[in-house]
């Protein structure tokens, strides 16, 4: 588990049509998530076509949350990236969240504490493919609508405190919510 907030690699949005452009502007492919990325230390301006949510090192450091579930394909107990804590405020770890978190936490790290990767993954529900909790063992997508009544139901209930992942930097913009991409 890190306490230092990793921001290596900031993810884009790219359309299929649109890869051999990002390519030549220096993008690069990452195979683990299937995704274009460019490094964080990048001059970000030719790609905000593409509208990465950039972290930068001005934003705040949140407790990364998790939820331990078991999966609703193959039964196995997974982890879910499920919120973000700074202070007392606890917000849910949308599909923008999860964009932005998979900047910073690694794959292996997830696995360690027995999460999957995050990563996008087609949901049948929109016909979309959106950033995701995924299973550790057979990477099935966990659906943000029923991550979400959890969440909901365990700040409701006052439950014991959700186990901490990790550290990451996310956007205030993007924790509220008022991100596009949220
Ligand atoms: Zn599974």
């Amino acid at each position: 588990m890190g306490t230092k907030p990793k921001l290596e690699r900031v993810y884009l949005n790219v359309p299929f049509a649109e890869k051999d452009l990002v390519k030549s502007l220096g993008a690069k492919w990452d195979s683990d998530t299937g995704c274009w990325y460019v490094a964080a230390g990048s001059d970000p301006t030719p790609f905000v076509h593409w509208r990465p949510i950039w972290p930068h090192y001005a934003d705040p450091v949140v407790k990364v949350l998790g939820l331990p579930i078991q999966c609703w394909k193959c039964h196995t107990a997974t982890l879910a990236v499920i919120a973000c804590q700074g202070g007392d405020q606890v917000a849910f770890a949308h599909k923008a969240v999860l964009q932005v978190l998979a900047s910073q936490l690694t794959h292996e790290e997830l696995a360690d504490v027995g999460a999957g990767p995050l990563r996008p993954r087609f949901a049948n529900t929109t016909g979309q493919s959106i950033w995701s909790n995924g299973c550790v063992d057979c990477d099935a997508l966990q659906g943000g609508i029923f991550l979400r009544e959890n969440f909901l139901a365990s700040i409701s209930q006052g439950q014991a405190d959700l186990p901490t992942i990790t550290f990451a930097k996310v956007p205030v913009d993007v924790l509220r919510g008022r991100s596009e991409l949220a």
